[in-house]
C-alpha cells in the first residue's frame, strides 16, 4: 500500500495546473486529485472569498476585491499575493499543488512559469483544461450553489441536481454571490473560451497541455484526469 502511494507520486508531475471556462467542474476535480494524491490544493477563488472576510484585509485589497463582486477579474498582482504564498507552503515541505482557476491570462500563466523556475521546478508542470461550451459554461453556472454555511460548492450535475443541503455539513444550499445572470454573461466573457485560447497556446506551446472532455459525469470527466497524469 505504501509503496502504491509512493509510487503515484513518483510517475506524477508536482504541479497540476487546472483551466477551463466556469462552471467547467475544474473545482470539483481539482479537490479530488488534490485529496486522492496528498498535493496542496489552492483555489484563487476560495483564498479570494477568504480574504474578503478577513480582518486583516489591506486597503489596496478591498478595491481589487470590487472587481470580483463586479464579475471582473482581479489585478493579478493580488493573485500572486495570494497564490504565491499558498504555494510556497506546499511546495517548500516537498508537497506538490494543485492550482484552481489560479490562472486566467497569459501574463499570469508567464508569471507562475517563473515563480515555478525559480523553485527549480519548470519540469514538474501540467495544465489540464477541462473543455465546454460557453453556452454550457452558462446554463451550468445559473443552477449552481453554494453552502451558506461552510462554502462549498455544489455543482449542477445530474448527481447532486435535487440535494437540499450541503453534503459535507448540512447547511442551506443558496446562490452564489456573483452568479446572477447578469454577472455569469460577464464573467463568459472574461474567462470563457475566446480567453482561454491564448493560455491554452501557452500551454501548447510548451507541451504541457492535457485536454479533458467536460461534457461527462464527474466520474468520467475524474477518470480520464487520472490517466492524463499518469
Ligand atoms: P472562481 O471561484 O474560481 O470562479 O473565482 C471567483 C472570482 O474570483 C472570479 O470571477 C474572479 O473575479 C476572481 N478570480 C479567481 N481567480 C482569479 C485569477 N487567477 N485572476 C483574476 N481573478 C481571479
Amino acid at each position: 500500500m505504501v509503496k502504491h502511494r509512493l509510487d503515484c507520486r513518483l510517475d506524477m508531475k508536482k504541479i497540476l495546473i487546472f483551466i477551463g471556462p466556469p462552471g467547467s467542474g475544474k473545482g470539483t476535480q481539482a479537490k479530488r486529485i488534490a485529496t486522492n494524491h496528498h498535493y496542496g490544493h489552492i483555489s484563487t477563488g476560495d483564498l479570494l472569498r477568504t480574504l474578503q472576510t478577513s480582518a486583516d484585509i489591506e486597503p489596496d485589497e478591498v478595491k481589487a476585491l470590487k472587481e470580483m463582486k463586479a464579475g471582473n477579474l482581479v489585478p493579478d498582482w493580488l493573485i500572486y499575493r495570494l497564490a504565491f504564498k499558498a504555494a510556497d507552503s506546499y511546495l517548500d515541505q516537498g508537497h506538490g499543488v494543485v492550482l484552481d482557476g489560479a490562472i486566467r491570462n497569459v501574463p499570469q500563466a508567464d508569471e507562475y512559469q517563473k515563480y515555478f523556475k525559480s523553485k527549480n521546478l519548470a519540469g514538474e508542470v501540467v495544465a489540464i483544461e477541462i473543455g465546454l461550451s460557453d453556452k454550457e459554461s452558462f446554463n451550468r453556472l445559473s443552477k449552481r450553489r453554494i453552502c451558506e454555511k461552510c462554502g462549498e460548492i455544489i455543482p449542477w450535475t445530474p448527481e447532486l441536481e435535487n440535494i437540499t443541503a450541503c453534503p459535507k455539513c448540512g447547511g442551506k444550499l443558496v446562490a452564489r454571490a456573483d452568479d446572477s445572470e447578469e454577472v455569469i454573461r460577464k464573467r463568459i466573457v472574461e474567462q470563457g473560451n475566446a480567453v482561454l485560447q491564448p493560455i491554452r497556446n501557452y500551454y501548447q506551446k510548451l507541451s504541457i497541455l492535457k485536454i479533458i472532455n467536460g461534457m461527462q459525469s464527474i466520474e468520467d470527466v475524474a477518470t480520464d484526469i487520472e490517466k492524463a497524469i499518469k
